[in-house]
């Protein structure tokens, strides 16, 4: 009987490592490698017409549905970025037009404590647009000459995020953390030598207002030889975070003494005093806070993130598709254990949270301290089949880890 072979290449099945058989036709790992090639590269986004953008753009009130699988709450900021977002995006594919009305770019600022999820929304969002993303730290960027990061090297990481596709970083999401960080220490607007604060704030500006910029494609100083990639920022949306610690004085201050149409409405009065200020923040607010009105002027979307509640905590550990103890549990599964959580001990989680103040960063580190053990044990102890985290084995591991630990994580 003939030895059977490829039906597309021709080898005899001795001569390769797997041949699958079909109805009719044989097929042999090699045309299937090849095969599957073929199939990558149809699927690639072909190279774009200059004014063509591939963009998985929807709707904002979709973009908000998908945002609420993965983030808790925040319904004013994700409403306030989808609207936003989606506006950018518009913007980059609008045909070009020969009418005089030009869209000018939604750059975002979210204020909000810490651990509120920030940075989480800004990453989800560029997932949900599979556009490129990076997160930069505005306290490691100094002014040129200054020990520090030249502002240029928040691009080298998104050129990176990219692959150092340069057209697809132009079209990326930059998110800068920790802008409240850079403001200007005094009010006093004739501090100009401020190397921390208006410097880098003057600097940033280059970026969020769309220019041309040479990045060092390894980042690190500028020097003279270095090759250096052209990266344009004006579709580069830009999202800055801060928790702006104290600006509900500045809110208080302008909100009391400035007669705004509704100040006698004692429904405001009322949320006022229930220290729920933040969502009356403004520009004005910001720029008594040290932010220059040139940078706020690029920041045109303004949107801040609630303080994380008892019950937002506990969703947090049980509700979105990724959380923490969903996370746990599918681990503990892949060892063939199952794994459950008390009510009480998920309480106990969250009454550590709240008291480290640490919003839902904390969470994972609680977590983490008291399931390490048995993440330590159980792969080998063949025998145990589930664990009920209880409140008192979370009590009893908790207790063990050290305060200090945890503390040391913000
Ligand atoms: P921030 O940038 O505001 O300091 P992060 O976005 O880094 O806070 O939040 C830290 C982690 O806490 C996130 O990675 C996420 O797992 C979780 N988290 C924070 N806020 C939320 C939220 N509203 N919903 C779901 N998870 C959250």
């Amino acid at each position: 009987m003939p030895q059977i072979s490829c039906s597309f290449c021709g080898r005899r099945k001795n001569e390769v490592l797997v041949l699958l058989s079909g109805i009719d036709a044989h097929i042999c790992n090699y045309c299937i490698e090849q095969g599957h090639q073929v199939v990558l590269d149809e699927m690639r986004p072909r190279k774009s017409e200059p004014d063509e953008v591939h963009i998985n753009l929807i709707k904002p009130l979709e973009m908000k549905r998908h945002l609420d699988q993965y983030v808790i709450g925040q319904d004013d900021a994700k409403k306030a970025i989808a609207v936003a977002v989606y506006n950018h995006y518009k913007r980059l594919m609008q045909p070009k037009t020969n009418d005089d009305v030009t869209i000018e770019k939604s750059n975002i600022l979210m204020v909000g404590e810490t651990g509120t999820g920030k940075t989480y929304l800004a990453r989800s969002i560029a997932k949900i647009l599979e556009v490129p993303f990076c997160i930069a730290d505005a306290t490691v960027i100094t002014e040129a000459g200054y020990v520090g990061e030249d502002v240029e090297t928040i691009l080298t990481r998104l050129l990176q995020a990219a692959d150092y596709n340069v057209e697809a970083a132009e079209r990326g999401i930059v998110y800068i953390d920790e802008i409240d960080k850079i403001a200007r220490k005094s009010d006093n607007p004739s501090i100009t030598r401020d190397v921390s604060g208006e410097g880098v704030q003057q600097a940033l500006l280059k970026l969020l207002e769309g220019s041309v910029v040479n990045v060092p494609p390894q980042g690190g100083r500028k020097h003279p030889d270095q090759r250096m990639i052209a990266l344009n920022t004006e579709n580069i949306l830009f999202i800055c975070g801060g928790a702006f610690d104290g600006i509900e004085r500045h809110i208080a201050k302008r909100v009391n003494t400035r007669p705004i149409g509704f100040s006698g409405d004692r429904r405001l009065n009322d949320t006022l005093e229930k220290g729920h200020l933040m969502r009356y923040i403004s520009a004005l607010d910001l720029k008594s806070f040290g932010l220059i009105p040139e940078l706020l002027g690029r920041l045109p979307v303004l949107t801040h993130l609630e303080p994380l509640d008892r019950e937002a905590l506990m969703r947090i550990l049980t509700e979105p598709k990724n959380a923490i103890t969903k996370q746990y549990n599918k681990l503990f599964q892949m060892e063939g254990i199952k794994l459950m959580w008390d009510v009480s001990a998920l309480n106990y989680i969250v009454d550590q949270a709240l008291q480290y103040g640490l919003g839902a960063r904390g969470l994972r580190s609680i977590c983490e301290s008291i399931i390490t053990d048995a993440m330590f044990e159980m792969p080998s102890q063949t025998n145990v089949k589930e664990l009920t985290v209880s409140l008192d084995y979370a009590r009893e591991k908790f207790g063990k880890s050290t305060a200090y630990q945890l503390r040391s994580v913000a």
